[in-house]
């Protein structure tokens, strides 16, 4: 629904754009959540994983890039329910969308191969042609970009086939820690998107073991105390999810597969991180 309004307003320059991203940002902030369910799933993931492409080889190299990335952040942490804490490699994971960096990058090689393809296509010669000697330094053409990336991919590796391999490379190399021992591959969609917010939310607060412990209240200088309700001296998540009496999920692994067990303990548990 968002998109089509705006999908009619296209912003026709870079700046703009930026607005643009930061826009819809702010009117989802703005919203109860009751208000966002009904088109959240749609409207999210049209914001997250396309919106921000837009004219993406022209502008992707540019340092303010940043700004986009960080509306898409915010974007993700609304769909995950994670922390402004929580690191960043977690939530296209989460949300089973690619990395914004590295759909920009498949863009420009999309557009690349489709442009040395064709020699009608009006960035066919950009493409194919050397970058002239007198571009200054510090700007970093599309044309380079381009070249740089038809010379390192081989010709018979699609482009989503490259996308999946740099975004389980990036993912790998961002570990280890408790959920890479139960996701090997990120893109698919997680278990437990159907489920009530609160309890959405819950479960990727104890998978990424960031969420408001008592440990971590008391270092944000939240809480005075960190201590667990019966005596354990630090509530952190590993706490949580391996000893406590109170408040441990039926298993680890059912945090990922989130079977009929893991579903009930979710419904009546009183945790609240
Ligand atoms: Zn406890």
């Amino acid at each position: 629904m968002l998109f089509n309004i705006y999908i009619h307003d296209l912003p026709e320059t870079t700046s703009r754009k930026y607005g643009y991203a930061d826009d819809l940002a702010i009117m989802m902030r703005r919203q109860t959540w009751e208000q966002m369910q009904a088109s959240l799933n749609q409207d999210m993931d049209t914001f997250a994983a396309y919106l921000p492409e837009y004219c993406a080889p022209a502008w992707c190299r540019s340092p303010h890039a940043r700004k986009v990335n960080t509306a898409i952040n915010t974007a993700l942490r609304t769909i995950t329910g994670c922390l402004n804490s929580t690191p960043v490699y977690h939530l296209p994971t989460l949300a089973g969308i690619a990395p914004a960096g590295l759909r920009r990058e498949a863009a420009t090689l999309a557009l690349a191969r489709k442009a040395q393809r064709y020699n009608w296509h009006i960035l066919h010669n950009t493409t194919t042609t050397a970058l002239p000697l007198h571009r200054l330094k510090s700007r970093h053409p599309y044309n380079k970009a381009a070249r740089d990336l038809l010379r390192s991919i081989p010709e018979d590796l699609s482009t989503e086939a490259w996308l999946a391999a740099a975004w389980k490379q990036e993912w790998e190399s961002a570990g280890p820690s408790r959920i890479h021992r139960y996701i090997y591959y990120p893109g698919g969609s997680l278990e437990g998107e159907d489920l009530p917010r609160r309890q959405w939310t819950l479960l990727n607060r104890l998978r990424t073991g960031v969420g408001r412990y008592k440990a971590s209240m008391r270092k944000w200088g939240l809480e005075d105390r960190a201590v667990c309700e019966f005596g354990e001296p630090e509530q952190t998540a590993e706490h949580i999810i391996t000893t406590c009496p109170l408040y441990k999920p039926p298993s680890e692994a059912g945090l990922f597969d989130v079977g009929p067990e893991m579903r009930t303990w979710l419904s009546s548990t009183e945790l609240d991180i």
